[in-house]
C-alpha cells in the first residue's frame, strides 16, 4: 500500500478490522504509522446480556492485538444509524483528525456501502481527505458490488492477527461473518484472484504519486 501514515476510518468499532485487519497488521509489521478512528460504539444495539459500553473495551483489545498503539486510537460517540443527521459534525471531526495526524493514506468503507452510517462516513471521509490516497475496504454483506482494483497480499501471521483481533469482539460473535472460517475464506478468495495465498481487496478512489 502506498503511504507511510495511514488513517483507518471505521464507522463502528470492528468495521476496519473486518475490512482490512490483516493489512493493518502488515502495515504495522512494516513500520508504518497507523491511526484508527471509530465513530460509534453502537451502545444502542448491543445485545441485552452485555454492558452497553462493551464495544469500547473490545475495540481497545482488538486494535492492540493488531499492534495499534492506544494513543493512536480515536473513539467518537455518535449514535448508531444517525450519522446522516450529524454529517457536518462528523466532517468537522474528520478535518480535525486531518490537521492533527496529517495522514497520507486513508482507508474507509465504500462510497456505495448500503449501511447508512458507512456511506455517510465514506462520503465525509472523501470530502475531508480528497488530497490523500483514499482506498475503500471490503465488507461483502454491505456491498452490492465491489471493484477489486487493489490487492494487499498478506502473510499467515497477519491473517492470524486479524482472526485474534476479531475474536476479541465477544459481543459480536453471533454475526455470520465473525468467525475464522469466513475470515480465511475471504482472504483466500482475494488471494486466489492475484495468485497468492492470502490478500485483502480495496477499491481505489484516489492515488497520488509524487
Ligand atoms: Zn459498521
Amino acid at each position: 500500500m502506498v503511504g507511510e501514515t495511514i488513517l483507518l476510518l471505521s464507522p463502528h468499532t470492528d468495521d476496519a478490522e473486518l475490512g482490512c485487519g490483516a493489512s493493518i497488521a502488515k502495515f504495522i509489521r512494516q513500520g508504518k504509522k497507523v491511526y484508527y478512528a471509530a465513530f460509534s460504539a453502537c451502545e444502542q444495539s448491543v445485545l441485552p446480556e452485555f454492558p452497553k459500553d462493551i464495544l469500547i473495551h473490545e475495540v481497545r483489545e482488538a486494535t492492540s492485538e493488531l499492534g495499534i498503539r492506544p494513543e493512536n486510537l480515536f473513539l467518537f460517540r455518535y449514535e448508531v444509524r444517525t450519522f446522516n443527521y450529524k454529517r457536518q459534525e462528523i466532517l468537522d471531526d474528520l478535518i480535525r483528525l486531518r490537521e492533527q495526524l496529517k495522514p497520507d493514506t486513508v482507508l474507509m468503507p465504500c462510497l456505495h456501502d448500503i449501511h447508512q452510517d458507512h456511506k455517510t462516513l465514506a462520503e465525509e471521509g472523501l470530502r475531508a481527505f480528497k488530497f490523500c490516497n483514499v482506498f475503500c475496504y471490503e465488507l461483502p454483506w454491505n456491498n452490492l458490488n465491489f471493484n477489486t482494483a487493489a490487492f494487499e497480499v498478506v502473510a499467515e501471521e497477519d491473517v492470524l492477527c486479524k482472526v485474534k483481533a476479531l475474536d476479541r469482539y465477544k459481543s459480536q460473535a453471533h454475526r455470520s461473518y465473525a468467525n475464522e472460517e469466513f475470515l480465511r475464506s475471504q482472504l483466500r478468495m482475494r488471494g486466489v484472484q492475484v495468485s497468492r495465498r492470502y490478500a485483502e481487496a480495496f477499491e481505489v478512489v484516489r492515488m497520488i504519486s509524487e
